[in-house]
């Protein structure tokens, strides 16, 4: 049985986008122990948000798979360096850093897999930002449009620019939360864009199908990543996922084997849901 930590945890304030290397305990993403066993053998995955979290754990699950992946990310080179290290396996490994509020960099990302890979079998649109926020005063607009721009423009803009490079059988991913429909009032404006990725999938889906590409997302609950020690009052931090059934955060590497099912050739019938990975949390 694995003996995942348990929150308290220290105090430790970070800029964003965070440092994985920061974070104590130190984010377990699979790279000590997750085994593959060709179950992506040969797919070409765009991931982003893949320097650190949940997208590093994905880039190393999909990889040790057999996937060839691409990893998007906002700055953090040294997280990404790491990610890159971790993949094992001899598969190849593209890193693209960039911001995803802007519209050409969304096609860049495409552009520049597609350069040197040919194509995309799945895409993982995982990056995001949140901020906490006390009072729906102080949201700036600015970082309300964003937040916007960043979660959900972003996803839309890569998927149109990815699709004319993806096969029938191709899958799409995006990384949702149980925000989608229980919305932390102190995260509105990051809420509401995890609220439009879950409806987006669903609908993306249906308008997918007849080329049978499959398109689900994933909501996860409170799972330990820069995200959270960048944007988080220190006392949530410090008891962060101690309110779930299982008592404690989730690992990334955790969250990543329900992303290797949706990528492979076994979910053929499945698309246009959301799957849950909360530690117990009730999602309805
Ligand atoms: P993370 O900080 O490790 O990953 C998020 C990544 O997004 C960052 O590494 C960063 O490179 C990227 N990013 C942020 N702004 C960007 C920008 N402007 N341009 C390009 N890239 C940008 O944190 P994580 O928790 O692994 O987050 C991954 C996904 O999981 C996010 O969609 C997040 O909303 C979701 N999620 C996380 C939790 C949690 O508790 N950690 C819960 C529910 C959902
Ligand atoms: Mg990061």
């Amino acid at each position: 049985m694995n003996d995942y930590p348990k929150p308290p945890f220290p105090k430790q304030g970070q800029p964003v986008p965070g440092s994985q290397k920061k974070m104590d305990p130190y984010p377990d993403c699979g790279e000590q122990s997750y085994k593959g066993s060709g179950r992506l053998e040969g797919k070409i995955a765009l991931i982003t948000g893949a320097d650190s979290g949940i997208g590093r754990a994905v880039a190393i699950a999909f990889a040790r798979e057999g996937a060839d992946v691409v990893v998007a990310y906002l700055n953090e080179h040294e997280d990404a360096q790491e990610t890159r290290a971790g993949r094992a396996g001899g598969r190849q490994c593209l890193l693209l850093p960039g911001d995803l509020a802007q519209k050409a960099h969304c096609q860049a990302l495409v552009d520049k897999t597609v350069e040197r890979f040919g194509r995309i079998d799945v895409l993982v649109n995982n990056a995001a930002f949140q901020m906490t926020h006390e009072h729906f005063e102080d949201i700036p607009d600015d970082e309300w449009v964003m937040t916007f721009d960043v979660n959900i423009t972003a996803i839309f803009r890569i998927c149109q620019a990815a699709l004319k490079h993806m096969q029938p059988g191709s899958s799409i991913i995006n990384t949702s939360s149980v925000n989608s429909d229980m919305p932390k009032p102190t995260l509105l404006p990051y809420a509401t864009t995890k609220g439009a990725i879950a409806n987006f999938t669903a609908g993306l889906a249906q308008m997918l199908g007849e080329k049978n590409i499959r398109v689900n997302c994933v909501a996860p609950g409170p799972i330990w990543t820069p995200l959270i020690v960048s944007s988080m009052p220190d006392e949530e931090v410090q008891n962060f996922g101690g309110q779930t059934p299982l008592g404690r955060p989730g690992q990334p590497v955790e969250v990543a084997p329900i992303y290797v099912l949706l990528a492979s050739d076994e979910a053929s019938y499945i698309t246009g849901q959301r799957y849950g990975i909360t530690g117990g949390k009730p999602m309805l």
